[in-house]
């Protein structure tokens, strides 16, 4: 209909489902751009799967999983400072690593170079390989940086592994030094994740520049960072955050989604939607049809990999880092939450966190418990010394979308061959692995396909 000269139009109406950092993250910006944004969240809070709870016995916040981001994350911090809590964050001056084997502390380190000459002093000195071993990853580092992983189709039907084989990379290097770095960030070890994410990661992360590789995390529980910051920034510019919203059906009309039903039987109307879900509740919301189209079916094929976070309270001091990573054993990294969340009592709170973790997942929680404090006791001996006082087990079974070989080509763009529809999520074609950046630019993604499409409908 025309407007009438004079008369203001209603703003447009965009619905977001799934309140996770890609829909928190959407909605900001769309809100930003004059939309009215509905943001539609199933659970009772916002932040999807980064997110804690207040463990009462405790008297402390337990995350679902120790959250870690690096200063090449751009989006993930551009979010953190728009929505005012950057404060909140601990993040390093300059990259340090405590890298642990077999009782040996080595660091990687980045000095006053430009990147990527910022690492070199710490790889030549990386006492976990030898020097032979460090020539070979100083080439090959040479040759990541040298290689365009966008344009090479070819790396995404390889491992990385497999691609590390080609360049002559030993056993021990793949273990105590590439997938130190590609266990963490991928959530899969080298040879279950495609040379071209792996590269990706290296060379954005880590080489690119000097201080893309400081690392950070929350000084608060994850649902402390923020969700109410996130929630008020909607409201104040005219939207609505509605939680206990479960989203149970898309109506299609032809090239249209006409309108979502809910759970409670309501359906919902607007200009424009964003899905903001994981891919496993998208596939089965999406009716058969929708599912079989060119642009969702690959969807099918994306799998899932999942983490395990041990929590373990000790009553004495155990470490002095304030995380470190350990090489040979079930447990990967340790963080020192009694340092990172300024605790203050005598004792010591620590976080184990176990990436790819397949075979932990199906292990029940005493035997994991008690596999976990005895690998302790071998890498930390103070631990033998302590009471172990309380004990957490946090599996989230999905974490992440696993970077597979053959992985790339299977995740979607934010526009869709919708009239009124985009897509957000983690896991579409953000280039990223699993990771809060990849859900923070994934929502901006889409809030720039809505603008797209309201211009070109
Ligand atoms: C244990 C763990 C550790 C991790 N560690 C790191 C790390 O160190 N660094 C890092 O960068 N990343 C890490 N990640 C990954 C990171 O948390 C995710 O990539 C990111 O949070 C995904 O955000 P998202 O918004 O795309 O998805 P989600 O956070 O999953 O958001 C989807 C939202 O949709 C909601 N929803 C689902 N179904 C419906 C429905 N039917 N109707 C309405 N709403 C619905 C969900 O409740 C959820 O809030 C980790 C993840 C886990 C689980």
């Amino acid at each position: 209909m025309d407007s009438v000269p004079g008369e203001k139009r209603p703003p447009t109406s965009v619905t977001v489902i799934g309140g996770g950092l890609a829909g928190i993250s959407a909605a900001c910006e769309l809100a930003d751009l004059g939309f009215q944004v509905s943001l539609l969240e199933k659970r009772p809070f916002l932040g999807g799967r980064t997110f804690s709870y207040y463990e009462k016995e405790i008297g402390v916040d337990i995350d679902n999983g120790q959250h870690v981001f690096m200063k090449c994350c751009a989006s993930y911090i551009a979010l953190l400072k728009k929505l005012d809590v950057w404060e909140k964050m601990s993040v390093q001056s300059d990259l340090r690593v405590p890298v642990i084997n077999d009782g040996k502390t080595s660091y990687i380190s980045s000095v006053t170079l430009p990147g990527p000459l910022h690492l070199l002093p710490s790889l030549l000195t990386y006492n976990h390989l030898s020097f032979i071993e460090k020539l070979a990853v100083c080439s090959t580092m040479l040759k990541i940086m040298r290689t365009n992983w966008q344009d090479d189709q070819d790396l995404d039907s390889i491992s990385f592994h497999a691609w590390l084989k080609q360049h002559k990379q030993s056993y021990r290097a793949i273990t105590n030094l590439w997938n130190l770095i590609i266990l963490p960030t991928c959530n899969e070890t080298a040879e279950h994740v495609s040379a071209g994410q792996a590269i990706m990661v290296i060379k954005v992360g880590f080489l690119a520049s000097r201080h893309g590789t400081d690392i950070g995390y929350s000084k608060v529980g994850l649902s402390r960072l923020l969700a109410d910051e996130a929630q008020r920034y909607i409201e104040g510019r005219g939207g609505s955050v509605v939680f206990g919203a479960e989203l149970k059906a898309f109506n299609f009309e032809g090239d249209t989604l006409i309108d979502i039903e809910l759970k409670n039987g309501e359906k919902v109307r607007s200009d424009y939607f964003v899905s903001a879900l994981q891919f496993e509740n998208l596939r089965e919301i999406l009716p058969p049809n929708i599912l079989a189209t060119d642009y969702f079916s690959p969807i099918s094929n994306l799998k899932s990999s999942p983490i395990v976070n041990v929590h373990l309270w000790f009553d004495k001091k155990v470490t002095d880092f304030e995380f470190a990573a350990y090489l040979g054993s079930d447990v990967q990294w340790v963080f020192n939450k009694s340092a990172i969340l300024g605790l203050k009592d005598e004792g010591q709170y620590l976080v184990i966190t176990i990436s790819g973790a397949h075979t932990l997942v199906e292990t029940n929680k005493d035997e994991l418990l008690a596999r976990v404090v005895t690998d302790l006791q071998r890498l930390i001996p103070a631990t033998k010394l302590a009471n172990l006082k309380q004990s957490r087990i946090v599996k989230e079974l999905g974490a992440t979308f696993t970077p597979a070989p053959g992985a790339a080509k299977l995740r979607p763009t934010a526009r869709t061959p919708f009239t009124n529809l985009a897509l957000a999520g983690e896991w579409t074609a953000t280039g990223w692995p699993s990771t809060m950046e990849s859900a923070t630019l994934s929502g901006k993604a889409a809030a720039q396909a809505i603008v797209e499409l309201s211009k070109n409908p």
